[in-house]
């Protein structure tokens, strides 16, 4: 068996240990004699499972005994109307800050649902920036602020927590949840897909200030309503139940890497790797202002197109996968979640040295 270094924006690789427990386990989970997909979602052993992932989420990033943390269906795209729905709680609309190609897509979702003011946009810099605060143009009736943490995509990242006034701050956080500490008390409701940075795909997580809950529009339907998913515990319709088994085994292996202060060392020591390298030579180049640059998503492009093919080519030769980059942007992009070791970079490094000593 060969693994390869898959560099894929989501869904995205895994932790090793986790896959091998999750193989391990997938016959006979703990001696209960069944798959933890073949567990009925309101059985014990299935309800520990559930109930240990939550904790270990909740310690993982300290969040508070107010917030409820629900485990949904339907990803990120499918919470751009949850939103909505869930939090203009009588208000004509809401904010958003536009910083690329999910905030653009959170907005058009909205749209359906209320008034979008876009408080702030990075149209003009190609979606190279975020917005300076002092520059947003808050409505004072918003219901909610919308940002987007990390724009997987374009791989502009805000590294520090916008201050926006009473109205809660809401966060597209599918890709860069769990790379670092975040205070969550400074924000009212945190959502992502798991695919990116904690297990399969088909599992959501959100986390919402308590006093948020319960004004949803009468049309939200019930599965998306997020008092009916908080009074049930996540539980009234069927959860996504292997998602949330394998997001706890990861949520362990993140523990054990000694918790999110100790992979924000590590993510900035991957991302360093590559940064450092694209500013020190002419042959590629990295797009994204230095102070909004991704931890985890690193796009970056060769001076001659001609030889992405080639480029992606050497690289799949040499066990590195997924390197093209989004249709939008071009070039290529580097996802480098928790799960891809430094080595995984180190080897990416060294071959894009290779090819440039090659063909620079
Ligand atoms: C991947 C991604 C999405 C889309 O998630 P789905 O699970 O496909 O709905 C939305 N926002 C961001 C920031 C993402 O990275």
């Amino acid at each position: 068996m060969t693994r390869v270094y898959n560099f894929s924006a989501g869904p995205a690789a895994l932790p090793e240990p986790v896959l091998r427990q999750a193989a391990e386990e997938m016959l006979d989970w703990h001696g209960s004699g069944m798959s933890v997909m073949e567990m009925s979602h309101r059985g014990k052993e299935f309800i520990a499972i559930a109930d240990e992932a939550q904790a270990l989420l909740r310690e993982l990033m300290a969040i508070p005994a107010s917030y409820k943390v629900l485990f949904m269906q339907g990803g990120a795209i499918a919470e751009n109307a949850i939103v909505p729905m869930n939090l203009l709680r009588g208000h004509a609309g809401a904010d958003y800050v536009d910083t690329g190609e999910w905030s653009k897509k959170s907005i058009k979702e909205a749209k359906k649902y209320g008034k979008v003011n876009v408080a702030a946009s990075s149209a003009d810099s190609g979606y190279t920036t975020i917005p300076p605060r002092d520059t947003w143009k808050l409505d004072p009736d918003a219901a909610y602020v919308h940002i987007c943490s990390n724009e997987t995509i374009g791989g502009v990242e805000y590294h520090w927590t916008p201050e926006v006034g009473p109205a809660p701050l809401v966060a597209d956080m599918s890709s860069s949840i769990l790379s670092r500490p975040v205070d969550v008390s400074k924000y009212g409701l945190i959502y992502g897909g798991a695919q990116k940075n904690i297990g399969p795909a088909g599992l959501t997580i959100v986390i919402v200030r308590e006093d948020l809950i319960g004004q949803a529009l009468p049309a939200t339907p019930s599965a998306f309503d997020y008092k009916t998913v908080a009074d049930n515990d996540s539980m009234y319709n069927t959860p996504p139940t292997y998602g949330i088994y394998i997001a706890g085994l990861v949520f362990k292996w993140l523990q054990a890497q000694g918790g999110l202060a100790a992979m924000e060392t590590k993510n900035r020591a991957k991302a360093a790797l590559l940064y450092d390298y694209l500013d020190t030579t002419g042959f590629y180049s990295a797009p994204v202002a230095k102070d909004c640059r991704s931890l985890m998503n690193v796009p970056f492009k060769l001076k001659d197109e001609a030889l992405d093919s080639a480029f992606l080519k050497g690289a799949e030769a040499r066990g590195m996968v997924q390197l093209k980059g989004h249709r939008s942007v071009g070039g290529m992009r580097a996802s480098i979640y928790n799960a891809m070791p430094v080595a995984g970079v180190q080897a990416l490094v060294a071959y894009m040295k290779e090819f440039e000593a090659k063909n620079g």
